[in-house]
């Protein structure tokens, strides 16, 4: 099939070719003569799997071929939940209307507002935008959606999640007119938040669901590795970022700090790592992602930032250093890796603390994630037992009132304390612990 068969312009199929793209992904082939068509939008496919694409074609077909509803306002809007991804679907927006008259400009957090002000006076065709930043524009009236013709949500589920719904709430109303076409992407979107989004954004649209959220991907093989402690955790990361068939590596983290502190490390290994946390300026994300993507270094130790905005092939593994709390993020964070039809491996290492979201992982994709061990670095951790469930009260379904306290015995001369054990059943907020110094054990 060529792009040609679903109504593409011969001019966006010869700019495809440019950038090696001949044959539409299956998502492409569904949305694409979809949107085309005029109709909204709930797709839902796999990460690395040309959902980009998918939205952008049909949209840059419809600035190119139909007339505008207005010259000022802009005619696509996209609103993306992080600067990573807006400015990836920036990129691809910019090489698919290279050699156009048609204008995009990117309204991202973190930018400087007046140089926004000025670009958005420009009267761009498209819009770009993360949800704060373009609600800031749209209250200062810097910005107008009257006249907007296409509302695309990029991975809507992380918009929400991000606690943006009343931004959303926002632009459906500003851009609220009945010609109005929305397309709503995703890897996840079978989340209950995004189905009361969608009854509100979209108007009978049509459903593509190409593969359920929690499917395993056919392309990233997965695997997990249970740790003691920090020092355990470190010494397997060494371990996994040296192996020969890494190419490029993304290591996730729960905290900022913890990307500095990892990327010392492996520096001091002499591996070439870099850090990339939400604290850092935008100039300074921008330049870190450029240099990746360049291959300028091999590892990137970063948090959920990046987990949906970095679309590089050359990333062969990904090592969970923490796992996500949320096992949406989970699938988000792995399918940085096989994308586009290349294979890709996914570590997880798994400690005490991460044993709850491993349960919750597990259970989302309902299958048992193998944890497997590398010789000379297994630990003790076996995994944490369940909580008992709680014993109810029969008759009024409350919690059973503990028996009465036995009187107490005189107690017991006091043993030395011994050192503290992690617990056998803690929740998932005890700290992970350093290795014990020898003298401890
Ligand atoms: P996406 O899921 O949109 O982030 O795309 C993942 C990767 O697949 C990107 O690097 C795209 O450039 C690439 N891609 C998108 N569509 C195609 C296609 N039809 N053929 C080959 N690669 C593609």
């Amino acid at each position: 099939m060529h792009f040609t068969d679903l109504g593409i312009d011969t001019r966006l199929e010869t700019q495809l070719a440019h950038q090696g793209i001949t044959q539409p992904t299956d998502i492409q082939a569904h949305a694409v003569p979809t949107a085309l068509a005029g109709h909204d939008i709930f797709a839902q496919s796999k990460t690395g799997s040309g959902k980009t694409l998918a939205f952008l074609l049909p949209a840059v077909q419809r600035v190119m071929k139909q007339k505008a509803l207005s010259k000022r306002d802009p005619r696509v809007l996209i609103v993306a939940p992080t600067r990573e991804l807006a400015t990836q679907v920036f990129t691809q927006l910019r090489l698919l209307i290279a050699g156009t008259n048609i204008k995009a400009v990117k309204i991202l957090g973190g930018e400087n507002f007046n140089d926004q002000i000025k670009a958005l006076r420009n009267d761009p065709h498209f819009v770009i935008a993360t949800p704060g930043r373009l609600a800031d524009h749209l209250t200062q009236r810097s910005l107008q959606l009257s006249g907007l013709e296409l509302l695309i949500f990029d991975e809507a589920d992380r918009i929400l999640d991000l606690g943006f719904t009343e931004q959303l709430k926002m632009i459906n109303e500003l851009a609220n007119h009945r010609l109005r076409q929305t397309l709503l992407f995703s890897a996840t979107l079978d989340h209950a938040q995004v189905d009361a989004l969608s009854r509100n954004l979209l108007k009978k649209p049509k459903q593509i669901l190409l593969s359920a959220a929690n499917e395993q991907h056919s392309d990233i093989k997965q695997s997990l590795y249970l740790a003691d402690h920090l020092d355990h955790k470190e010494a397997l990361l060494e371990h996994f970022v040296k192996q020969e068939e890494v190419g490029q590596c993304i290591i996730f983290t729960a905290t900022r700090s913890d990307t500095a502190r990892l990327s010392e490390l492996l520096n001091s290994k002499g591996l070439k790592a870099q850090a990339l946390a939400g604290d850092l300026t935008q100039s300074k994300r921008l330049e870190i992602m450029d240099a990746f993507s360049r291959e300028n270094f091999k590892v990137l130790i970063t948090t959920d930032v990046a987990s949906r905005g970095l679309d590089l092939l050359s990333v062969t593994h990904v090592i969970n250093f923490d796992l996500p709390k949320h096992a949406e993020e989970y699938v988000h964070r792995i399918g940085r890796t096989g994308r586009a039809g290349f294979k890709g491996t996914a570590i997880s290492l798994v400690g005490p603390k991460d044993w709850p979201s491993y349960k919750a992982i597990k259970s989302f994709l309902n299958d048992e994630l193998a944890f497997h061990t590398v010789e000379g670095l297994t630990g003790k951790f076996k995994g944490l037992r369940d909580k008992k469930p709680q014993v109810l009260n029969k008759v009024n379904d409350k919690v059973k009132p503990k028996a009465k306290a036995a009187p107490k015995r005189k107690a017991k001369p006091k043993k030395p304390q011994a050192p503290i054990k992690a617990p056998l059943n803690i929740d998932g907020d005890a700290p992970m612990r350093r290795r014990k110094k020898p003298e401890q054990e």
